[in-house]
């Protein structure tokens, strides 16, 4: 009642200042403007709004603490706050809800936070932090570089924001534990090009001796483009599957031609056989060279194939040092020429001197075989000076 006493004072005071077009004017102005009678609201020591009637405020109460999420919204703490009548107009009224910001934004425990919800449970509230943005950083962690990536939280996981109590804000570095212990599922879409090796097919040709290898045709790799699904559960792959494989160019097959034919040596080798002082070992036409000296293999002698059987002749005058089974040789023999000069024959199927006998050049002292380690009819020749094995082609006319 005092407040109304008070009101009808200062109108009556305006009243007897006013002239009576000034009181037509006011009862004008009052209809058109909307001059309406109103409460100050005085908060925290501060006039924030003016309200209709002091339920507004009431009302805005409620509506504060009901925003609150979370927690007991009983410990909202709100001030006071003090009302004075006054006159205002009224589309400058202060509705419940603008107030119920106004209260909310001066309030001591009240925060404005996002709350994370794993599987409809909080699981953090933090304030001042992006936990959108973090939350995408998440996702984003295990994409694939070059593909078409896709990720999602294996659990349920929701944001909201809100006005939170102080007392239930966590701090960021809580928050971020929490979501990077998230699992996360992504789902990538992959195109590369695959490399297909190139295959080699070998081209036999009797016009090369057995060692010849020459590339005709160069091989050149093929190129597939595979696109791939990529499931990967934090990072690790749990499934893989090809979506398409499409031939960007084919491979080109390799062509080497090798040799088969096996050297044979010509008359012009031959000829200078004898001017060494040797003869040759086999008889004239009965064989062919199948293994040079050296031969990359430290091949210490000469191999001649010639059918099982053929007589090998002695090359020079001399004496028999050895003759029998000598290991790798097979049966095989040494012959001493004197001046440190010696020659080998070996693999024969037969010998047919012994250790301490004389030989002539041209006997016949043992038969072409196969034994020890051999893969085929022949005489394996050695010419040893001093200890030492030499090339024996030159010293039997092969060149
Ligand atoms: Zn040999």
């Amino acid at each position: 009642m005092a407040k109304k006493i008070i009101l009808e004072n200062r109108i009556l005071v305006k009243i007897s200042s006013f002239c009576l077009v000034g009181l037509i004017a006011l009862i004008i102005s009052i209809g058109t403007t909307g001059v309406t009678v109103g409460f100050k609201v005085d908060y925290k020591g501060e006039e924030i709004a003016v309200i209709r009637e002091t339920t507004v405020f009431d009302s805005a109460k409620i509506l504060a603490v009901d925003s609150v999420k979370g927690g007991n919204s009983k410990n909202v703490k709100l001030s006071k706050p003090s009302f004075h009548l006054t006159l205002t107009i009224s589309n400058r009224l202060t509705d419940d809800k603008s107030l119920a910001n106004m209260l909310i934004d001066r309030a001591d425990n009240i925060v404005y936070a996002t709350e994370l919800k794993v599987n409809g449970k909080t699981a953090a509230c933090v304030s001042n932090f992006d936990v959108e943005e973090y939350l995408n950083s998440c996702l984003a962690k295990y994409n694939i570089d070059g593909a078409e990536n896709s990720s999602e939280f294996v659990d349920k996981v929701e944001t909201q924001k809100g006005y939170f109590l102080a007392e239930n804000i966590d701090n960021v570095d809580t928050a971020v534990s929490v979501m990077d212990k998230l699992s996360v599922k992504t789902v990538s879409t992959l195109t590369s090009d695959v490399q297909v090796p190139f295959s080699t097919v070998k081209e036999k040709t009797s016009a090369q001796v057995i060692g010849y290898s020459e590339v005709k045709t160069a091989g050149i790799n093929g190129v597939n483009r595979v696109t791939e699904k990529i499931v990967t559960l934090n990072g690790v792959e749990s499934e893989r599957t090809e979506l398409s494989n499409e031939v960007v160019s084919s491979p080109v097959t390799q062509v080497v031609v090798v040799g088969t034919a096996r050297s044979v040596a010509t008359a012009s080798q031959r000829k200078v056989a004898y001017s060494q002082g040797f003869i040759f070992p086999l008889p004239k036409s009965s064989y062919i060279v199948t293994a040079y000296y050296g031969d990359g293999r430290n091949h210490k002698g000469v191999d001649l194939a010639a059918d099982a059987g053929t007589p090998i002749y002695v090359v020079k005058d001399g004496t028999v040092v050895s003759s029998g089974w000598d290991g790798n040789y097979g049966y095989s023999m040494i012959v001493d020429h004197g001046n440190g000069i010696k020659t080998r024959y070996s693999h024969a199927s037969k010998l047919l001197y012994a250790a301490g006998e004389k030989v002539y050049a041209g006997n016949t002292i043992a038969l072409v075989g196969t034994t020890g380690m051999s893969t085929g009819n022949h005489l394996h020749f050695e010419v040893m000076i001093n200890g030492v094995n030499y090339d024996p082609a030159p010293y039997i006319g092969l060149g």
